[in-house]
């Protein structure tokens, strides 16, 4: 009989992938060892080709916030499938009822823009910002990630390895030196040092583009008095702030988590969990900021794409904020979120990790460090080998956690308490073993 967890036809397959694909995998973030292939998902499991079944908290990083394959969303997006065109031409019913909704629940749109995908919503929103304020410079944040254009790739984690923290990185080679010298990047949580970086380039600033809870090293909260900071900071440079809610947006409330923290950005972004997993991405912000796009009679900032809009996108997104509005979706979450996060504590304490469990709503994270992280230098103490470890010995007793270090869990609809206190079990014998031997 074969092992519950041999990944022999999982091998296979990435072999064949990798004489096609290169690195076998469409998205660097995905690379893994063992590469695993899964066939099939639903609710909160995933089954791989091998036939081994996981308790998934990777969620595709972050989409899957209702539970793979959710039956409403499918519903819906095979029903619109039947019928509904991808025109190309004017503006369709659906997109006026997915603006309409993110209008409603978003406090900082005045006006929607549609696309695919997080890293092109964060591309065109700071290129509104710069064409909005007529000025070049960005602020971004050390360890903060906004996708995979140009002007954010710099000191931005971009693979399954951590990179290091401080000074000013290009995430990609390809990327001009000129392009990032107009990317200006600051300490999360450090107001000082953004004010320092405004008064530096004074007038020059078109925004500051952050990460409101820093997911991508983890779950870095912004200290109390942050955002407004920054908000006050804006606004008094005449900047434009930026909230990249791709991770935060829907997962964490229908508002993002403007509407929890009492924020209100110029723009925002979103994407992920907007649409349950399929391709949708959105700019919400100040109507007078939105119209400098193209689309509007003598808007100056270019915005096209033969994908914007495409009605399965559009079901999956009405469908998905639907059941947000009428469920007790962030109720159910949050709660499995605070039952996970304390079980995991009292086991870290109980066995003298010395590691702190972090974490806000339905995503956690466990760093193995037990100083306090207000920044990516503080995520970076976390040590890498044990995280790594203790993912990896997850995945292999049928936990599923992103195999990449200070990458967070997810939480969906599809979990119940029951698979929380499994994963509490599995945790402890996991953490047991690793830090009984060492
Ligand atoms: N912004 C944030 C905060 C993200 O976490 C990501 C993706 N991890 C992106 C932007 C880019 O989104 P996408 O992968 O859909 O292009």
């Amino acid at each position: 009989m074969k092992s519950p967890f041999s990944h022999s036809a999982s091998a296979g397959f990435f072999s064949e992938a990798c004489q096609l694909i290169p690195g076998g995998v469409t998205s660097a973030a995905r690379k893994m060892t063992p590469p695993i292939v899964f066939r099939e998902g639903q609710g909160a499991y995933l089954v791989d080709v091998d036939g081994n079944r996981y308790l998934d908290y990777h969620a595709a990083f972050g989409p899957v916030l209702l539970g793979h394959n959710h039956p409403e969303v499918n519903r819906r997006v095979t029903g619109t499938l039947m019928s509904t065109p991808l025109s190309g031409a004017g503006v369709s019913e659906l997109e006026i009822e997915v603006a309409r909704k993110i209008c409603r629940h978003v406090p900082c749109a005045g006006k929607v823009q549609l696309c695919g995908s997080g890293s092109e919503a964060v591309f065109h929103a700071v290129r509104v910002a710069r064409a909005f304020t007529g000025r070049p410079k960005l602020i971004k944040f050390d360890g903060c990630y906004h996708g995979t254009y140009d002007s954010v790739l710099a000191n931005a984690p971009t693979g399954p390895d951590t990179m290091a923290a401080g000074g000013s990185r290009p995430g990609s080679a390809g990327i001009l030196p000129e392009t990032l010298a107009h990317t200006l990047v600051c300490t999360y949580n450090s107001l000082d040092e953004v004010e320092r970086t405004l008064d530096a380039h004074r007038g020059q600033v078109a925004a500051i583009i952050v990460e409101p809870i820093a997911h991508n090293m983890g779950c870095v909260l912004p200290r109390p008095g942050f955002l407004e900071g920054l908000r006050a900071l804006a606004t008094s440079r005449r900047a434009l702030l930026i909230f990249d809610e791709v991770i935060t947006g829907f997962r964490h409330h229908l508002g993002g988590y403007q509407a929890l923290c009492g924020v209100t950005p110029d723009l925002a972004t979103f994407g992920k969990a907007i649409a349950n997993g399929f391709p949708l991405a959105a700019i919400a912000g100040r109507g007078e900021i939105m119209d400098h796009f193209s689309t509007c009679e003598g808007g100056d900032t270019y915005f096209a794409g033969t994908y914007h809009g495409h009605p399965a996108a559009l079901a999956a997104a009405l469908a998905t904020m639907e059941i947000l509005e009428n469920q007790p979706v962030h109720q159910r979450i949050f709660d499995l979120g605070d039952r996970l996060r304390r079980g995991l504590a009292e086991i870290h304490e109980r066995l003298g990790t010395g590691a702190t469990v972090a974490g806000f709503g339905s995503v956690f994270v466990t760093y193995f460090t037990s100083a306090p992280i207000e920044n990516y230098a503080d995520a970076l103490r976390s040590d890498a080998e044990r995280f790594l470890n203790y993912h990896r010995a997850m995945i292999e007793r049928g936990v599923f956690l992103i195999p990449s270090n200070l990458k967070r869990g997810h939480i969906g609809f599809g979990h119940i308490e029951q698979d929380i206190d499994r994963t509490l079990q599995i945790a402890e014998d996991v953490l047991n073993r690793m830090f009984r031997l060492a």
